[in-house]
């Protein structure tokens, strides 16, 4: 029998909702747990979140199950990395840039699948990693925000290198299409956002491309720096008294309200309202309780379901009878005493 439906919750009413969010599948780097984050999001008003962890999906049937039952809008998002050649892997230093994935669609979120399957069967190399003609293969669907201070075009512009900040956007735009491109800022209190940001800003003005202000989330409160410091030493096999290892240079990284947000963003605050926008725009209904199952092709000239279910069971039988004669074959060997063996050896 089906269960019936949970009853409908009000959905939160803040003026923003987190659009970049590393969950505990971020593995050994996000230190939020599914079920607490949602909790949180929820105290905080938030009407929509989103889970965008690094390289993997492995979180979101969780999360979206989650999200429902607590009235919050769930978006499904990637946080991929990006090369220029998935099939190369080739040295350590092969430069990755990090883009924000959002489903848009059913259409989007199966693309986002296929993108996370072929960046581990085709790219896997340190990282699962695709490339810019995986992404145009399958970006019906789908938004992106242009990343973190990790991203393509955030290093283009700490660089201070325009035309490659321009050609980036230009790619994003031909890949996504006019209207599913935003400039992803972020402050975050590290010193390169405060060279990013200001040529952020600038782009969008000549651009029109809108800003989208997101906290690349890590951890749920802001007590929470040390334990997340601590994950990462786990990461990286270093010691928290280790003067050059890797850590994050600001205790910022958590979810933060609407206010702190806002004041986070005191010259754009269209930034932050921008998040709803685009939190609108995802619709993404994942159903559970459908069989997953391959379809059958009938063969040529039939297409009566008994014959097909005749050749179906016709080729299981044999696979089947196959496997348990092996299988009874390496039994009967394994079973049979080292003495018999031994006494039935062959002499000569
Ligand atoms: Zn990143
Ligand atoms: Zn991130």
């Amino acid at each position: 029998m089906r269960e019936q439906a949970e009853p409908p919750v009000a959905r939160g009413t803040a003026g923003f909702c987190h659009l970049h969010v590393h969950t505990h599948y971020s593995a050994l780097d996000g230190a939020c747990k599914v079920d607490e984050l949602v909790a949180r999001a929820s105290e905080l008003g938030m009407p929509a979140l989103a889970i965008t962890d690094h390289g993997v999906l492995s979180g979101i049937i969780q999360f979206y199950q989650q999200c429902n039952k607590a009235g919050i809008k769930p978006i499904i998002g990637l946080e991929a990395y990006v090369v220029e050649d998935r099939f190369r892997k080739e040295g350590q230093n092969e430069e990755r840039w990090h883009l924000t994935l959002l489903a848009r669609d059913d259409t989007g979120y199966r693309n986002l699948l296929k993108l996370g399957s072929l960046a581990f069967l085709e790219g896997y190399y340190y990282k699962p990693r695709m490339d810019y003609v995986a992404l145009k293969e399958h970006a019906e669907g789908l938004i992106c925000l242009t990343g973190c201070a990790s991203g393509r075009l955030s290093r283009a512009l700490q660089n201070g290198q325009t035309a490659a900040a321009d050609a980036e956007i230009k790619r994003l735009l031909e890949i996504f299409g006019e209207g599913n491109v935003y400039l992803e800022m972020q402050e975050t209190g590290i010193r390169e956002l405060a060279e990013i940001n200001p040529r952020l800003s600038e782009l969008a003005a000549r651009t029109g491309l809108k800003l989208v202000a997101t906290n690349d989330v890590h951890y749920l409160r802001e007590e929470n720096a040390v334990a997340h410091d601590v994950l990462l030493c786990i990461q990286t096999g270093s010691r928290l008294s280790e003067e050059n290892r890797m850590r994050f240079s600001s205790e910022e990284f958590f979810l933060k309200d609407e206010k702190e947000m806002l004041s986070a963003f005191p010259d754009h605050p269209e930034a932050v309202a921008n998040s709803l926008e685009v939190a609108e725009r995802c619709n993404v209904e994942i159903k559970l309780e459908e069989m997953l199952i391959p379809r059958f092709r009938c063969p040529r000239g039939t297409t009566k379901p008994p014959i097909c279910a005749s050749s179906a069971k016709r080729v299981l039988s044999a696979g089947t009878a196959a496997r348990w004669r092996r299988r009874s074959a390496n039994a009967s060997r394994a079973s049979s005493p080292w003495w018999k063996r031994w006494v039935s050896r062959p002499t000569s």
